[in-house]
């Protein structure tokens, strides 16, 4: 039988030795999180950077059964944070050396939306002289409206694919156009295709996931040849329709713990990709960004969204950080990331290695 240290030294993973990495406990698991702390340092080094993130509205057109959000949740008060607000955060950002924002939010394709995105990228980049990176994550669009957002000044994407085996992607969402894993998969290839650093990722301890679809997801970004990953534990929330499944779920702890280990794998597989460590992450443990970094990740996105909105962008139970401003919520940032052993980038994009590494071939 093949041991872990003979797996962890091997050139490609295949789908069996990453569920055996995937299954490791004490010793083994700390042999996998040291081998993905060693891959990061040699490739990336220890930086880390700030994307500071913008919700900028709940309002959903879709109705993903897990998602808090959802258009059929009568109990969420619905907000879109005003354009004087997002360009104060996006100040907030510039100033504070964070050197790029994420402009996220509910997916709508209607062309007030449309124009409102485009006005504001343009609004930013001018308020910033170019300087602050944008990333949008606004679901799925045409390749029209992909190229405008584009052209307008974002330059990077992230658009999760959620569940990368379609039989599960169909079991978490509703079976109509609107939910369509192909469609999904095509805007995640228009957008590598149109030069966006194009970012996915997926959810982790879903009902139904087993440990085969969890490595299927890892070995999907890897064929995918994708930029940036992020990937963050399904934390339950009773206003959705998935929540009648919560007593099959794994305890959130470990749902947390494999979490970390499919970004340690990962990190491994792919080593310069940029990994972002998921808000859902400190939800479950206070330090679980830090703990994500500490292995193998290397963005971190503090929630700079104005704080009367925060609660209503409640994706999920127990969402970090819903009572802070900005300002208090990323002040021990820095010394959290420095006890884990790493440094931020303050002022610098940090964009993927990876994206430069693939247009170059
Ligand atoms: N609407 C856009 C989209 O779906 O691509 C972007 C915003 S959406 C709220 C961002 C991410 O939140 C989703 O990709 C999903 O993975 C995550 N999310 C939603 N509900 C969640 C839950 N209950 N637990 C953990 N993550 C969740
Ligand atoms: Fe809307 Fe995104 Fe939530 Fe789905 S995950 S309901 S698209 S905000």
């Amino acid at each position: 039988m093949t041991t872990i240290s003979e797996i962890l030294n091997k050139e490609r993973f295949t789908k069996e030795d990453i569920v055996k990495l995937l299954k490791t406990k004490g010793e083994e698991s700390k042999l996998l999180l040291d081998k993905a702390r060693e891959v990061k340092v040699k490739h990336i080094g220890n930086k880390v950077y700030y994307r500071g993130l913008i919700e900028f509205s709940n309002i959903c057109a879709k109705d993903c059964y897990y998602c808090g959000i959802r258009r059929s949740n009568k109990n969420t008060n619905r907000y879109e944070i005003g354009t004087k607000d997002i360009l104060f955060a996006a100040k907030f950002a510039h100033e504070n050396r964070y050197a790029s924002i994420v402009l996220q939010g509910g997916e709508r394709t209607d062309n007030v939306f449309i124009e409102n995105v485009d006005n504001l990228l343009k609004k930013i980049k001018e308020q910033t002289n170019g300087e602050l990176g944008i990333t949008i994550s606004l679901g799925e669009q045409s390749e029209e409206v992909y190229k405008r957002w584009f052209d307008s000044g974002a330059h990077r994407f992230l658009l999760r694919i959620e569940a990368s085996n379609r039989e599960l992607y169909n079991k978490i969402h509703p079976n109509n156009d609107l939910h369509n894993f192909d469609k999904r998969l095509d805007a995640l290839k228009t957008l590598q295709n149109l030069g966006y650093q194009t970012g996915t990722g997926g959810m982790v301890g879903l009902p139904f996931q087993t440990y085969e679809n969890l490595a299927e997801d890892l070995l999907f970004y890897k064929k995918f040849d994708i930029d940036m990953v992020g990937m963050g534990p399904y934390i339950e929330h009773a206003e959705t329709p998935m929540y009648v499944h919560s007593k099959d779920l794994l305890p959130q702890k470990e749902r947390f713990n494999i979490t970390l280990k499919m970004i340690a794998i990962l990190r491994i597989m792919m080593p310069d990709i940029n990994i972002a460590a998921a808000t859902a992450l400190q939800s479950i443990d206070p330090l679980g960004r830090e703990k994500a970094l500490k292995i193998g990740a290397n963005v971190i996105m503090p929630n700079i969204t104005p704080t009367i909105h925060r609660k209503e962008y409640q994706l999920y139970e127990n969402k970090p950080c819903i009572d802070e401003g900005a300002d208090d919520c990323t002040g021990c940032l820095e010394a959290r990331i420095s006890l884990v052993g790493d440094k931020v980038g303050y002022g610098e994009w940090g964009d993927s290695k990876h994206y430069f590494n693939r247009t170059k071939k």
